[in-house]
């Protein structure tokens, strides 16, 4: 049962240095209390203290992490059903399935693949995050030698080893080792050497059950040995078992806080159909409900790119705006002649201006006022992008000394706020842009420093 935040806070030291990041131990229980905080961050709880906390602060799911350092890929770590409730967490990890079958130029060209496809959209740079390594052949060897050929070749992106037979996966996990891989999977013939085998290298250890109850009575043996990351496979391939296993697990543990199944989970489309475009719809239904990790076949740009910004848009905060930093942007190169615009952070505001200034070809300044990720017209309302504010940014800025010229131009819809900035800024002539980002082409390809 979670502990309420004052319960948390009579285990804490009660001394509010403020080194956890925030000023009190009260507010610290507050953070950890809704699972905004992580217990590591105290140096002063007890140990006595930790080990009660611990247990009772961990997320009904738990997150577990591949590959090593400040790149690891994690999963799990969620804390509701729907994304409204709050936000969900760690998106959902894209893998490409390359096996010790296939030739050295097919394990190139999908890694090239792995490693190429990435999109940049509101700043954020979107790509696929793993590589699932299965030993088809049965030959250790194979296996050993596929993982060495891909690892170092893989740009920060984590590793799953997939294999049931022991010896096979022993010859991946050692080759493999330095790269903290999820091991696919511990099933209940080989669930002894598995947990033998995660354990000599640290690593996580993926379940495979052959139903829910199976599923639940391995997690229980795995976790009993001293294995605490686990992700879970119900084993189910067609659509609507697994649909349901998915709803089932996340239900279990974040309803019923059931532990044995309060764990990541990794789903395969790519082993429940031949067609590429299918493959692709059900991965978009457990990047929604709710796999911790999709196997792919194979990645390509026009079934990727949908599923990563389902995937983007799934998993973003939808408490917080994505913004943009204040700042000055540089767009084509501009000089001492070209245009200024001002415009607000909020990100799709940014890269919707931006766009249309680069595609006027007209090289300009962008100024981006932080107005805490709201667009022009909300932001106005907010009193966070009004004259008294625009007028000190713009001063502060340094545009000044990049530009001649004294011209800004100001988002259509703020017009009203004119007047006032040309009282704040009585060097410049403020002029009125468009309303619409549409309209801007147009209007630089006007416009006139003098
Ligand atoms: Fe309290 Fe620990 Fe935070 Fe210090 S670091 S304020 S003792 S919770």
């Amino acid at each position: 049962m979670a502990l309420t935040g004052i319960e948390i806070f009579k285990k804490l030291p009660k001394t509010n240095c403020g080194e956890c990041g925030v000023p009190t131990c009260l507010a610290f229980a507050m953070k950890l209390a809704a699972g905004q905080a992580e217990l590591s961050s105290c140096p002063y709880v007890s140990e006595k203290a930790k080990m009660e906390l611990e247990e009772a602060s961990a997320p009904p799911i738990r997150s577990v992490a591949l590959g090593i350092g400040p790149q690891a890929f994690k999963t799990g770590g969620e804390t509701v059903l729907f994304r409204h409730e709050k936000r969900f967490v760690n998106p959902t990890g894209i893998a490409v399935l390359l096996t010790d079958q296939m030739s050295d130029g097919e394990v190139d060209a999908r890694l090239q693949r792995l490693n190429e496809l990435k999109y940049e959209r509101v700043g954020l740079q979107l790509q696929a995050d793993l590589v699932a390594l299965k030993g088809e052949s049965g030959d250790p060897s194979r296996f050993e030698a596929l993982v060495k050929r891909v690892q170092g070749r893989l740009d920060g992106k984590g590793m799953i080893l997939m294999s049931e037979d022991p010896k096979v996966m022993e010859a991946g996990a050692k080759a493999g080792a330095a790269q903290k891989p999820l091991l696919y999977a511990a099933t209940k013939a080989n669930a002894e050497a598995m947990i033998g085998l995660a354990k000599g290298i640290n690593a996580p250890l993926a379940v495979k059950g052959n139903s829910l109850d199976e599923l639940v009575e391995l997690s229980n043996k795995l976790t009993a040995a001293g294995v605490k990351d686990l992700v879970l496979d119900s084993g189910a391939r067609t659509v609507r078992k697994a649909y349901e296993d998915q709803v089932i697990l996340r239900r279990a543990a974040l309803l019923k806080k059931y532990r044995p199944l309060g764990f990541p989970t990794i789903t395969f489309p790519c082993e429940m159909t031949g067609d590429p475009m299918k493959e692709a719809v059900l991965a978009s239904l457990f990047v929604a409900k709710y796999g911790g990790i999709v196997v792919l076949s194979d990645l390509q740009g026009h079934s990727l790119f949908p599923l990563l910004l389902e995937r983007m848009n799934l998993f973003t905060d939808p408490q917080r705006p994505m913004a943009t930093s204040q700042g000055i942007y540089e767009i084509g190169g501009p000089n001492e002649n070209s245009p200024v615009l001002v415009t607000a952070n909020f990100s799709l505001t940014y890269f919707i201006v931006s766009g249309e200034i680069e595609g006027s070809r007209v090289p300009s300044w962008l100024l981006v006022k932080d107005t805490e990720g709201l667009s022009v017209m909300t932001a106005w309302a907010a009193g966070k992008f009004g004259a008294d504010v625009i007028g000190p940014f713009v001063k502060k800025s340094g545009i000044a000394e990049k530009v001649k010229h004294r011209k800004l131009i100001i988002p259509g819809y703020s017009a009203v706020i004119s007047g006032e900035l040309e009282e704040e800024l009585p060097d410049w002539q403020i002029q009125i842009g468009p309303r619409e980002a549409g309209h801007i082409p147009a209007y630089l390809k006007m416009w006139k420093p003098e």
